[in-house]
């Protein structure tokens, strides 16, 4: 037996190892399958240039958990390693590369799964490492490395009759979790599902093993085919080795897409539509990404993009390498060139991610222009669902916002669809003000501002549909962003002669003494309401008598105050003006004659009511009245 010290720095490493990693401690699993995936990759490689002087013969990986010994074996095929290789690279490289990756890492918690550790992760679950191999070499000797978490190991002669490497684990008292079958089972979904080579994971349980009671040799036999069968059975393949994102998109079917789609989102409904992702120069990535159907839904959820290196499962969080807006897709990304054992915060600065940011945001972009050019009318059904992914997208990356303008949509209260230009085009000869820019008039909610909406109508303007929340800050977005300048202004930001604001002023049908007998009444009549202020306005006869108007950009203003969670009303002045329509019948006729407070309230209620804004005892008080006026 030959035994020695791994040579580390610190004595007491393997407690750090703990320690550390602790939070991903079961990435264990993941190093070390990974490690027999690489190990069967080189014989694959030595035998396809005919290096190997015996039979490939079936290269599977088998993982095994015996719940009495207390272990977890992770075997394979591969190229296994002689005395000299185990020595070399258990104790010398893969131990240094640790102990620097420790120097290098201390106290940072952010890595992105902790790749890097690969083969000593063990000890973060076992208490003694067994690793039994027999290189690939002609008349090479099968050996047992030993390690039980101290510096200290053991190298022995053993038997293995084939070439390859059994890792034993005999996990530790506090790690007794991963003995448990589905844990096993669970970890092996989540970071083998992909990888290259198939894996096999025998989880029969102790009692499927000793079933039957073998009394008689005939008894026994039949046993023994029994438990052959229930092996196979049990015995089950945990990953799909060539997983789409892999393969060439021209092999692929739309109906291939949206099976691998249900395997990594089962709960998930079809996906609208997809970008194939495959590059190998200047950076090597592969992947899918698809768009969901979320339907406007507006608790979208993220990392629902999975990250691999060659296949191998990384993380779901893709937040440092994707800009926020993508996260909102679904699907794979798969890319050894994105670097995994560094800090997240020079992740983000790195350059190579940004080139694959780049890369990424344009592929994108192209699809959802190649969607739109092709088929209009497909992408507009679609629009629903993708039109909070493109304005998120044209608020947070500049690049985007130039690829998608073209492509992006407004929708009219018609639901009549339209790009920027076109709409400009469209509302251009009634909607433009005496400055010259174009207003784009919008209803929040056009249900309940119906009244405003008519009142739209009867100038013939058109009405865009505000339809979720991201659109006031992608109004204000594509104010800032238009050369030739366009406005966006709320149907009830002014009275509509106003809300595209034009040269021709309408004559007041009464004196000066007479409108402000006028105002004197309504005054009286909102003294104790300091967030309404009335103003006079010779508007046509048609237009209500009162009617409630808020100021777009006090509203943006308090709007914006309000998301941001800051509550310092009346900052910005009065929240509405009260206007009074001094050309109405009803003011130049009968109010002027009868100062009648109580036909201002009515008139006043019923601007509320237009607004939404009559309620409590003001609504009942109001009924009340109508009724009784009924009568
Ligand atoms: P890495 O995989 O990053 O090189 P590890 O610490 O995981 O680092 O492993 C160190 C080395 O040990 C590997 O590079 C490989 O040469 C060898 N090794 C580990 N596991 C196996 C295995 N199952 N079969 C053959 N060699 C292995």
């Amino acid at each position: 037996m030959i035994q020695g010290n791994i040579s580390v720095k610190t004595e007491n490493i393997f407690p750090i190892i703990k320690k550390f990693l602790y939070s991903d401690q079961e990435i264990f699993l993941r190093e070390l399958v990974s490690n027999a995936v690489d190990a069967t990759s080189k014989i694959q490689t030595l035998a396809r240039r005919g290096d190997l002087h015996e039979e490939l013969s079936d290269l599977s990986i088998q993982i095994k958990v015996d719940t009495a010994a207390k272990t977890v074996t992770i075997s394979d095929k591969g190229i296994g390693m002689t005395q000299a290789e185990l020595e070399k690279y258990l104790n010398d490289v893969a131990f240094s590369g640790a102990t620097e990756f420790l120097e290098k890492y201390k106290g940072e918690t952010t890595m992105i799964g902790h790749f890097g550790l690969g083969f000593y992760s063990a000890f973060m679950v076992a208490a003694k490492v067994e690793v039994v191999t027999r290189s690939y070499k002609k008349n090479a000797d099968a050996w047992r490395w030993s390690c039980d978490g101290t510096p200290h190991y053991t190298i022995e002669p053993a038997d293995r009759a084939e070439r390859g490497t059994d890792i034993i684990l005999h996990i530790a008292p506090d790690a007794e979790e991963y003995l448990e079958k589905s844990k096993i089972s669970d970890l092996l979904n989540k970071y083998c599902k992909f990888l290259p080579i198939p894996i096999h994971y025998d989880s029969r349980t102790e009692e499927d093993k000793i079933e039957k009671p073998a009394d008689a040799d005939v008894e026994a036999d039949a046993e023994n085919e029994d438990a052959g069968e229930k092996a196979g059975e049990f015995n089950t393949l945990v990953n799909n080795v060539s997983p789409l994102w892999k393969k060439a998109p021209a092999e692929l079917t739309d109906e291939d897409y949206k099976n691998f789609y249900k395997e990594i989102h089962p709960a998930s409904p079809d996906p609208l539509f997809w970008v194939h992702l495959n590059i190998d120069y200047p950076f090597n990535l592969t992947g899918v990404l698809y768009f969901p159907q979320h339907n406007g839904r507006l608790d979208l959820e993220r990392n629902k993009v999975q990250l691999y290196s060659n296949q191998v499962y990384v993380t779901d969080n893709v937040r440092d390498i994707l800009p926020e807006y993508l996260t909102l897709l679904h699907g794979v990304i798969d890319s050894p060139d994105i670097p995994l054992n560094v800090s997240r915060s020079y992740l983000q600065s790195d350059k190579e991610v940004k080139k694959i940011t780049t890369y990424i945001t344009r592929k994108v972009a192209d699809k959802l222009n190649e969607l739109f050019k092709n088929n209009r009318e497909d992408f507009e059904t679609k629009w629903k669902d993708i039109a909070v992914f493109i304005k998120y997208g044209m608020l947070s990356d500049e690049k985007f916002h130039e690829r998608a303008f073209p492509f992006v949509l407004l929708e009219n209260i018609d639901k009549q669809r339209f790009t920027v230009e076109e709409y400009q085009e469209k509302v251009k000869p009634l909607q433009t003000n005496k400055d010259g820019d174009i207003v784009f008039i919008y209803a929040s909610d056009y249900k309940a501002q119906d009244s405003y909406v008519k009142e739209a109508k009867t100038y013939g303007y058109d009405v865009l549909n505000y339809d979720s929340y991201i659109d006031n800050h992608f109004f204000q977005h594509l104010e800032m962003k238009n050369q030739q300048k366009i406005r966006f202004a709320r149907v009830d930001s002014d009275t509509m002669d106003n809300v595209v604001a034009k040269e021709d002023k309408k004559i007041s049908v009464l004196s000066e003494t007479e409108q402000n007998q006028v105002k004197e009444v309504f005054t009286t009549l909102l003294k104790n309401e300091a967030a309404a202020k009335v103003e006079l306005k010779p508007l046509s006869p048609e237009s209500a008598p009162v009617q409630i108007v808020k100021n777009e950009w006090m509203r943006r203003m308090k709007e914006m105050q309000k998301m941001s969670g800051q509550n310092s009303w009346g900052d910005f002045g009065n929240d509405y003006q009260v206007i009074v329509n001094t050309n109405h019948p009803i003011i130049a006729d009968k109010m002027l004659k009868t100062n009648d407070e109580a036909l201002a309230r009515h008139l006043y209620d019923l601007a509320l009511l237009n607004q939404g804004m009559l309620t409590g005892t003001d609504l009942s008080a109001f009924v009340e009245r109508s009724l009784k006026m009924v009568q």
